[in-house]
């Protein structure tokens, strides 16, 4: 996956296009905030870390496996009423199971130990973070932290409203059975909604000054602390050293297959659009009676939203060479200290 920016970018260039090909997705008029948050998929439940009881299992679920079923069992219960919604989840899926790969690559060091682990620990975000900036950078023509300095950034007002947070509920129950069976379900799908925006807002792009407190803490808990948090922050340094986006088509592997790749990020995310613009078509085509969403299955694929192996499997990376982020983190501890 990228980071919240590059997710929300691709969301918004493929409801443009369906938009006027399917009349449909301009009837819903969903509040933006909430597809924001559509448009971050699964990874609510991964920024449940506060409030309790939380749902952060079921993040790791639907990004393991069965996540076709999974997004199938959403479209029967909000492609109607909410298609944008779904469009927008959907969306997150399929460039995760795109873009993984490159991500993990990149940013991943293979069983570290020691203080290596507290090095590396949090630089899978940080790198998707960089490629946020750059890629929104090179996408827009505009800069990111200017444009949300202007107020041009997202706008979180409210949770989603109550039937689609059930609709949630309900597809994973009908996808993960027993395992989502609890009680207590509807709370933790709640809580996941809550702590995303409280985590999307205090990791804003125009909020440095909790980029400063994140950084203050970091270094008062000095090489022993390993939190890293402000890896969690889109970076402001100079970037041009590297080629993060693969413009060159340098080679990379797979890593779990080991297979070489040639792909640029462009590449990757063109890729993904193609996939999700006939996914979007097949889900309004199929509202309009013309066409079973069974087909959604094919294009959606049971393969793992995380790295997977050649059946789709989620499997541990083994081949992979990340770029030097720890010292690129270095670089903005220095910035933020007045260093540079
Ligand atoms: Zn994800």
């Amino acid at each position: 996956m990228p980071a919240q920016i590059t997710h929300w970018l691709f969301f918004n260039e493929v409801k443009e296009i369906l938009q006027n090909t399917h009349p449909l997705y301009k009837e819903d008029k969903s509040d933006p905030g909430w597809l924001f948050l559509a448009s971050q998929g699964g990874d609510v439940f991964y920024h449940n870390q506060h409030s309790m009881p939380s749902g952060v299992s079921y993040g790791a679920l639907m990004h393991r496996r069965d996540g076709d079923s999974f997004l199938m069992n959403l479209a029967k219960q909000i492609g109607q009423s909410h298609p944008l919604f779904w469009l927008a989840f959907m969306t997150h899926a399929i460039l995760d199971q795109e873009g993984h790969p490159y991500v993990v690559y990149f940013s991943t060091a293979v069983n570290p130990t020691g203080s290596m682990r507290k090095k590396w620990y949090q630089m899978h975000p940080f790198f998707e973070r960089i490629m946020d900036r750059l890629w929104f950078e090179q996408r827009t023509g505009q800069s990111l932290f200017a444009h949300w300095q202007e107020g041009k950034g997202f706008d979180l007002n409210s949770l989603p409203e109550r039937t689609i947070l059930d609709a949630l509920g309900l597809a994973l129950e009908l996808t993960y059975g027993e395992k989502v069976r609890q009680p207590d379900r509807s709370l933790r799908i709640h809580n996941a909604y809550r702590d995303t925006i409280g985590f999307l807002q205090y990791s804003d792009p125009s909020r440095r000054d909790n980029a400063l407190w994140a950084a203050q803490r970091d270094q008062e808990d000095g090489e022993q602390g390993g939190r890293n948090r402000l890896a969690l922050f889109h970076p402001v340094g100079d970037l041009d050293a590297y080629d993060f986006l693969n413009q060159n088509h340098q080679k990379w592997q797979h890593p779990v297959s080991g297979e070489p790749v040639y792909d640029s990020w462009e590449d990757i995310y063109d890729r993904a659009k193609e996939r999700v613009l006939k996914a979007g078509a097949i889900l309004a085509d199929s509202l309009q009676g013309h066409n079973s969403l069974e087909a959604l299955k094919d294009i959606i694929t049971s393969r793992t939203w995380n790295v997977g192996d050649l059946d789709g499997k989620s499997h541990s990376p083994v081949f992979t060479k990340p770029f030097p982020l720890p010292d690129i983190l270095k670089q903005e501890y220095s910035i933020l200290d007045g260093k540079q």
